[in-house]
């Protein structure tokens, strides 16, 4: 696949939400393997001289540091992407990030969204997630900080190609109200008609924890 010319660009911007960032491997219907690989900050400012909405992956490490929060200003350098089909983020290769000016810290709030501070990746990892529909995620979940939506990579022929996608997933309590799986998941292979994810993947990948967790 030929990629892109990329570009270093700075920005500024209020964050609207913090994800975690994740990459997620299909093949048919035996495995959905979920790599986290930092965040994921949404903002509202300028970027690239252009005043929009935007995202820019960051790294744990980034994250550790310097504990972004819904509220926050921010400001930093960052990368286009050279393969827009493998990165949900408009940018990614963050530096000289600066926070601004911080928001008060939220304190987790009792009701969904969830827009406390975002956990280390390993929390994430030990939860494991369930797919989210598409319009919750762009809707009522977007500032949870249990949303993500990771970039798919689909073992189509395998060892030979691949497809890519986006896919919304969730993190959060199994009996959060706003939950809500959407139409199941067509997962393709070359020759075949497609298997589709229904969530017996989904109960799998949160066995370890209760409806409440
Ligand atoms: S469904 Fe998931 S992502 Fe949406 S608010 Fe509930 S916990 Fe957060």
């Amino acid at each position: 696949m030929e990629g892109q010319v990329q570009e270093k660009i700075k920005f500024t911007g209020c964050i609207i939400s913090v994800q975690p960032r994740s990459n997620v491997w299909r093949y048919r219907l035996d495995n959905r393997t979920h790599s986290m690989t930092g965040y994921n900050l949404f903002m509202v400012g300028r970027a690239a001289g252009e005043e929009r909405q935007f995202s820019v992956a960051i790294s744990e490490k980034q994250q550790g540091k310097l504990r972004f929060h819904i509220g926050d200003e921010v400001s930093g350098t960052a990368w286009t992407k050279k393969y827009a089909k493998w990165e949900y983020a408009d940018y990614y290769r963050a530096g000289s990030l600066k926070k601004l000016a911080s928001s008060l810290l939220v304190d987790e709030n009792k009701v969904p969204p969830w827009i406390g501070e975002v956990p280390e990746l390993a929390v994430y990892d030990w939860r494991g997630c369930r797919m989210l529909d598409t319009r919750s995620y762009k809707g009522k979940c977007f500032t949870c900080k249990w949303a993500c939506m990771a970039n798919v990579t689909i073992e189509y022929n395998w060892g030979v190609s691949q497809k890519f996608r986006f896919e919304s997933f969730c993190y959060g309590p199994k009996n959060c109200k706003l939950y809500k799986m959407g139409k199941p998941r067509a997962v393709p292979y070359k020759g075949e008609s497609p298997s589709y994810d229904e969530g017996w993947l989904d109960d799998i990948c949160t066995e370890r924890r209760g409806d409440d967790d």
